[in-house]
């Protein structure tokens, strides 16, 4: 199941993106990322294309209208201290 859900926030179109040779923090590898053409958000760095479109489909609000994990965490984030 290759099926890209257009973006979230503008509704534009995303495509797979494969970088090569990405450093991490002690290795190299090649990865995948999902990014919206139109706005620029993406999922994080993902080591198969696979689980970059899982990523992607899974940031995608379902029709409840639910916040993203990323925006549920950066809000309690920001509580503490
Ligand atoms: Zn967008």
């Amino acid at each position: 199941m290759n099926e890209l859900k257009p973006c979230p926030f503008c509704g534009g179109e995303v495509r797979i993106r494969e970088y090569k040779n990405v450093e991490f923090l002690v290795y190299k590898s090649d990865c995948f990322l999902v990014q919206c053409d139109g706005c620029g958000c993406g999922t994080s760095y993902e080591l198969t294309e696979q689980s970059a479109i899982a990523a992607w489909n899974r940031r995608v609000p379902t029709n409840t209208g639910e916040e993203t994990t990323a925006g549920a965490i950066r809000q309690s984030g920001e509580e503490g201290k």
